[in-house]
């Protein structure tokens, strides 16, 4: 349904691609916010909240999900020239999310084992974060993105300054809030120090080490972490596992599983195939 409107606020859009949604429902979680922000913005298109749809072009479009389809090559582009600004959501839009492990598998390995048809689906080999096909004017991390984070963004850009988030790693949210360190003294096996802070270090309050949601951190050296969680006890295929979540096909996360693949025959043997070795 299409709804002309006179109004001259900013409009926003946002679009979905492969994904779960969660990131969209933390523009939802806003509550007491989202209304002073549907004050500043024209929610033009947002499927999760209302059929009603503005034609674009749109001030700012926050985009959601993965590319992983031909059809989503051709509707990014779309959308990227329909916005003004766009901006990158969470860790399926900013690294290939975690459907992105199918990037370390053979060619529609996984279909064939999922579906009972395969022929009919039409998909592509890798699922590549929105940037790898269009401009991006920012991206936002984390599975799901922080909704104090997002606001930031949104008003940054709506005042027309650069937003302020952190690029620091988890340990020093661990340290902010008191958290004695599992890695050091338990030896639990933690991704905080390669990870992108946002999320308040929420695991390690709960005695459980980082997965590794907000992606990679600026200047992340997850080899030296690899080199060391090895020296603690962790094996290459705990550590793979580790390495292989929500952002499996961030560089910094993707180059150290290999690595780690190159020296455990068991997850090739177990799980499929990689292309690591004799995939296409
Ligand atoms: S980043 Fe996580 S929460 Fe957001 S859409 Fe992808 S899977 Fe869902
Ligand atoms: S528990 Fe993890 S995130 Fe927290 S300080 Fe230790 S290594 Fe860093």
């Amino acid at each position: 349904m299409s709804a002309v409107v006179n109004d001259t606020r900013p409009t926003l859009a946002v679009w979905k691609f492969a994904s779960c949604d969660g990131c969209q429902l933390s523009l939802l979680d806003c509550e007491s916010e989202l209304l002073a922000l549907a004050g500043k913005v024209n929610i033009a298109h947002f499927t999760e909240m209302s059929r009603a749809t503005i034609d674009g072009p749109y001030d700012i479009s926050l985009v959601e999900g993965s590319i992983t389809t031909p059809d989503d090559v051709e509707r990014i582009q779309q959308v990227r020239a329909n916005s003004r600004v766009l901006i990158s959501i969470g860790a399926c839009a900013t690294s290939g999310g975690i459907q992105a492990l199918r990037n370390f598998a053979r060619a529609g390995s996984f279909a064939n084992i999922v579906y009972a048809n395969p022929q009919y689906l039409s998909t592509l080999d890798d699922s590549t974060p929105i940037a790898a096909h269009v401009r991006v004017d920012f991206e936002l991390h984390g599975c799901p993105i922080d909704r104090g984070q997002l606001l930031e963004v949104l008003v940054a850009t709506l005042v027309g300054r650069r937003p302020v988030i952190a690029g620091h790693s988890v340990c020093q949210e661990c340290k902010a809030r008191s958290t004695v360190c599992l890695l050091v003294r338990r030896s639990v096996p933690c991704l905080g120090p390669v990870t992108r802070a946002g999320c308040g270090a929420l695991c390690p309050s709960i005695d459980r080490g980082c997965f590794g949601c907000f992606g990679p951190s600026d200047s992340a050296n997850t080899t030296s972490l690899a080199d060391r969680l090895r020296a603690l006890g962790t094996s290459d295929v705990a550590l793979f596992r580790l390495l292989q979540t929500f952002n499996a096909a961030a560089p910094a996360f993707r180059d150290e599983a290999v690595r780690a693949t190159t020296t455990s025959v068991t997850i090739e043997q177990s799980e499929g195939g990689t292309k690591g070795e004799g995939g296409s």
